[in-house]
């Protein structure tokens, strides 16, 4: 089986499983408690907390633990939200393209009276900072844009984006969950006010994650009960999940560049061999993309037909992201960037990472093709737009 659909989730590595251990087995204790084996995995979770703040290039205690990038995103959106409504600010500022943790988010508190601009990503993907200047307002409580879009891939301008925030006055944040681990980051360096990352998108566990928050930006508390997380978030901590998404981090920025250069280099050769295709589109800019993303519209043909074609042959996939697949709507994140409808039916991603191997480009580019061809042979739409000259 090829797994080619790692910006849904990815394996565990052997580094994060191997950290994981000891919290799963004898280093049982709570870290709140007092005595040694609580202490232990205090002691544990401070190291888990100082990699991960390193990593980013922040301190510990800007570094918050929760359940994964949605709940970091909710978070972070909801309270910084409710904090400007206080001062009188109802205006809130995201994109068209944003992960549905977000855009969710944001319906919700338009239901309760805020305001929300979302801006056009044009057809490149990529937001520009002019756009985002002229959108900020008096009552802009906050601007979110994900660091890089976890269906095209496209990479955003983010350090232009946070000046032209700090400009006005306006706190920044980022889902940068398809970012972290596989992106140099630096929240200082870059002017990050809060970001959201998820262990499992860089060989962590399922079900954990981390907000951060710069110091002297306040947060306010998200769930109440224990002291746990500087007040914030209580709960017990899933130390075998922080431990294990700490190590994988450390990995992940260990080997960046070395990764980096491997998998892309079969993004290139897939887009390249993807291209020649007839009809078929690459979404997204090709210059400020991850690494590991492709994503390509066939028209004439449903992408889900596609996906099962390339299940059979032992090739995962997705048509876009996880969370919408199932549903026959077409991807709002195809969609953002002005694709016509009928071809965001048609359209497949490919989301590579460092355990991918080039024989598997090589077979999945000798498969796609034909699977394509033999879906064509077999589609009304294609037989019409072959009729029209269309294609
Ligand atoms: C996967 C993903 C999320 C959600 O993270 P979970 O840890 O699965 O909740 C949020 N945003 C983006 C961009 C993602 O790719």
């Amino acid at each position: 089986m090829i797994y080619f659909d790692n910006a849904a989730t990815t394996c565990v590595s052997k580094t994060a499983l191997d950290a994981m251990m000891p919290a799963l087995t004898e280093n049982y204790g709570n870290p709140s408690s007092l005595h040694l084996l609580g202490q232990t995995s205090n002691q544990a979770l401070d190291e888990a907390r100082q990699t991960v703040a390193k990593c980013l290039g922040a301190q510990p205690n800007e570094i918050y633990f929760t359940s994964g990038g949605s709940e970091a995103d909710n978070w972070a959106i909801t309270q910084m939200a409710l904090q400007g409504q206080k001062k009188g600010k109802n205006h809130l500022i995201t994109t068209t393209f944003e992960h549905h943790a977000v855009l969710h988010t944001m319906k919700r508190l338009e239901k309760n009276g805020f305001e929300v601009t979302y801006l056009d990503v044009h057809e490149d993907g990529v937001v520009r900072p002019e756009d985002l200047e002229a959108a900020i307002r008096p009552e802009t409580a906050l601007v979110t844009i994900m660091y890089a879009n976890n269906e095209i891939g496209t990479i955003q301008p983010v350090e232009e984006l946070a000046k032209v925030c700090h400009d006005h006055k306006v706190l920044f944040h980022t889902d940068a969950v398809q970012a972290v681990g596989h992106l140099p980051i630096d929240v200082k360096a870059q002017g990050i006010d809060m970001l959201s990352l998820s262990g499992h998108k860089f060989h962590g566990p399922k079900g954990v994650g981390a907000l951060y928050c710069r110091r002297g930006v306040r947060l306010t508390n998200f769930i109440e009960g224990g002291a746990q997380e500087r007040n914030r978030r209580a709960g017990t901590e899933n130390l075998p999940g922080i431990c294990g998404m700490a190590a994988a981090l450390q990995e992940a920025c260990d080997n960046m560049e070395e990764n980096n250069a491997r998998v892309s280099a079969m993004r290139d050769k897939l887009i390249a061999g993807i291209t020649p295709i007839p009809c078929t589109r690459i979404n997204g800019s090709l210059e400020h993309r991850l690494p590991g993303n492709v994503n390509a519209s066939f028209e004439g043909i449903e992408g889900e037909s596609l996906l099962l074609r390339l299940d059979l042959a032992g090739i995962c996939a997705s048509s876009g992201s996880a969370c919408t697949s199932g549903s026959l709507d077409p991807s709002h994140v195809l969609l953002a960037i002005g694709t016509p409808v009928e071809v965001a039916h048609g359209s497949l991603r490919l989301s590579l990472d460092e355990v991918n191997t080039m024989e598997e480009v090589d077979y999945c580019l000798e498969q796609l093709p034909k699977i394509v061809e033999l879906l064509r042979s077999m589609s009304p739409v294609w037989e019409q737009m072959q009729k029209e000259g269309r294609c």
